[in-house]
């Protein structure tokens, strides 16, 4: 069985095939996304593996049906790339791994919150060039802040828990409340009053058509003045002028996000001899309290070997007939 995978880099190729031997699969990797310009290239193949930013659409999907493809496996939690009806209509099945490691994705977004407060990334920069000086550094208390949490699943979960050990309130706002998490102490209210009392608020919850633009001109202007906003979720879930905007003029005071509306043509890539033509993220970053890392939080060494076993379980069952042992794996 061969499965091709799209979008790789150096460190997919290691973990998928230190796991592979183990099942003896026929990979191919290519370093480009998956969309209308190379799917007609495909050759011979049972499987195609995706990344976040690979372009599954209707039209893709056609092709792949054509060429026999028989199971698209995203190697990631999300999956708003995909048209899964499309995939459904072409009788091709679709596999996630819904849980991987959410503590790496938690705990990506707890440094994010904690470096931007305590001013880390000016002062590395700073002590380098033998600057010892603290003005401008000052930061405050995590402990005793109320955390508004949008999205409690699994990566929601871990970061309330992490919060809950800092000394936080937490609040949280889910369309199904998780009753374990509430028994540890977090309260759900609605989206507006979550936005409203929050210090800091961090978003968990997929992209849908329900949640893009989650964060926008109405929304931050609920929020409290001065607010942390961070994102590890999906870029579509801001919409990124509004935020710009806001961070103008105050509204926000602190913005992380290690995702990006754009992204697919930055992220993953070494740009640094390149002249970018993206002026949003250009403006983003030329803010000093913003700070923008590039869809990093899941990339730790313990999420890449479950990525890698998850993924390559997930082809093997559904080849087999059998469902995958994650129940929310299986999306079409
Ligand atoms: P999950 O499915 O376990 O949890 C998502 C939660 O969001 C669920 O509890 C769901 O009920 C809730 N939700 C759905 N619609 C909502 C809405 N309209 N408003 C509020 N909550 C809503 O997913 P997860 O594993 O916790 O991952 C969350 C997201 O994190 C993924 O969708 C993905 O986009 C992102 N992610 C990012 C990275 C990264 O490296 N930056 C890595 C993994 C996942």
């Amino acid at each position: 069985m061969k499965i091709t995978f799209f979008s790789t880099q150096p460190y997919d190729r290691k973990f998928f095939n230190a796991c592979n031997e183990s099942f003896g699969f026929e990979l191919e990797y290519f370093e480009t996304h998956l969309g209308p310009h190379i799917v007609n290239a495909i050759e011979h193949t049972d499987v195609v593996c995706v990344f976040v930013n690979d372009k599954v659409n209707a039209a893709v999907i056609e092709v792949l049906a054509q060429k026999q493809v028989k199971i698209i496996a995203l190697r990631c939690a999300g999956f708003n790339n995909v048209d899964i009806e499309a995939a459904k209509k072409y009788n091709i099945h679709v596999c996630r791994v819904p849980a991987y490691s959410p503590e790496a994705v938690a705990e990506h977004a707890v440094t994010m919150m904690l470096a931007l407060n305590r001013k880390i990334h000016k002062a590395y920069n700073r002590v380098r060039e033998q600057n010892f000086s603290l003005n401008g550094l000052l930061g405050f208390d995590v402990h005793g802040k109320t955390i508004g949490v949008i999205g409690t699943g699994n990566i929601g979960k871990a970061f309330c828990k992490i919060m809950l050990g800092f000394g936080c309130k937490v609040l949280a706002f889910d369309v199904i409340a998780n009753k374990e998490i509430e028994a540890l102490g977090i309260t759900y209210l609605p989206l507006i009053d979550v936005l409203k009392q929050s210090d800091i608020i961090s978003l968990h919850c997929p992209l849908n058509d329900l949640t893009k633009h989650l964060v926008n001109e109405q929304t931050i202007a609920l929020m409290k003045k001065g607010v942390m906003l961070i994102n590890t979720s999906r870029g579509g879930l801001i919409d990124t002028k509004a935020v710009i905007d806001a961070l103008k003029n105050g509204q926000i005071g602190y913005l992380g996000i290690d995702v990006y509306e754009q992204e697919e043509k930055l992220f993953f890539k070494d740009l640094s001899a390149d002249i970018i033509p993206d002026d949003t993220i250009q403006r983003l970053m030329s803010f000093p309290n913003v700070l923008l890392t590039a869809h990093q939080a899941f990339f730790t060494q313990e999420a890449l070997s479950q990525i890698a076993s998850i993924t390559l379980n997930n082809i093997k069952e559904i080849s087999e007939g059998k469902k995958p042992a994650h129940q929310a794996a299986l999306l079409a």
